[in-house]
């Protein structure tokens, strides 16, 4: 029977059972197969991928394998400077947009804070999610790891961590992300964008405190939501800090 041998790096690992994490291993196969089927056999979702090496030539979804090859399996977004060679897509987005699954709502509104623009709903379904993404070039944010083996989908990522907070670090840091936050630019309730306004045009709208200590303020040009500088947001900010800063190396 023919057969393949398989190295996967960085946290492509963490799709592979124990046995098979960071080291080659050998892959029979009966049929006429293409390394993205193979490789998504062995459990690792395509969108996750950002290179495929075949005997040391980047190679493309498509490819056929043959009996003998050396298969070198990369991750998407790796901080590995891979750019001389022939990527599996174009480079990744300057400008990344995501569509997040729909019990992940605490990373989207976090994600939100941060200026990062987040569909999200708790209605979504799978095939909602998936056309989304497909049509507005949106990255999926996931904790399924089967929604990303859907071929509409060629961006997205499977996010290990459970822990909401933790779960915006690990976003950040994967996808390189700290330099295009923008915070309090974006709604954290609708992912509308922020404008400044007039107190005069809302000061129907405000308490009296609030009208008394503040004249700056921010509104959601989707849901007329207004920010200012109160004690909501110096909660927001301290968790803004939190997530932006980078992990000691
Ligand atoms: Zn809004």
């Amino acid at each position: 029977m023919p057969c393949a041998h398989f190295r996967f790096y960085e946290e492509l690992n963490d799709f592979l059972p124990p046995s098979r994490r960071k080291v080659e291993f050998e892959q029979r196969f009966e049929r006429r197969a293409s390394v993205k089927d193979m490789i998504e056999a062995l459990g690792v979702p395509h969108p996750e991928i950002e290179l495929i090496l075949v005997n040391g030539e980047p190679v493309d979804f498509s490819y056929i394998v043959s009996d003998g090859d050396r298969i070198s399996v990369y991750p998407m977004f790796e901080a590995l400077d891979i750019a001389p060679l022939v990527r599996l897509r174009e480079a990744p987005m300057r400008d990344p947009r995501f569509v997040v699954d729909c019990n992940l709502g605490r990373l989207a509104r976090y994600l939100r804070l941060l200026g990062f623009d987040c569909l999200y709903d708790n209605g979504f379904t799978d095939d909602a999610i998936a056309a989304i993404s497909q049509a507005q070039r949106r990255i999926v944010l996931t904790r399924d790891r089967r929604l990303l083996h859907r071929k509409a989908i060629s961006h997205g990522l499977f996010v290990r961590s459970e822990q909401p907070r933790e779960q915006v670090r690990e976003v950040l840091r994967r996808l390189d992300l700290h330099a295009l936050s923008r915070p309090f630019s974006r709604c954290a309730r609708c992912n509308g964008l922020l404008a400044p306004v007039e107190k005069d045009a809302i000061a129907g709208r405000l308490q009296p405190k609030t009208r008394r200590y503040y004249d700056d303020f921010l509104q959601c040009r989707d849901c007329g939501q207004l920010y200012w500088r109160g004690s909501h947001h110096e909660r927001s900010r301290r968790l803004i800090d939190e997530f932006l800063e980078k992990p000691a190396e």
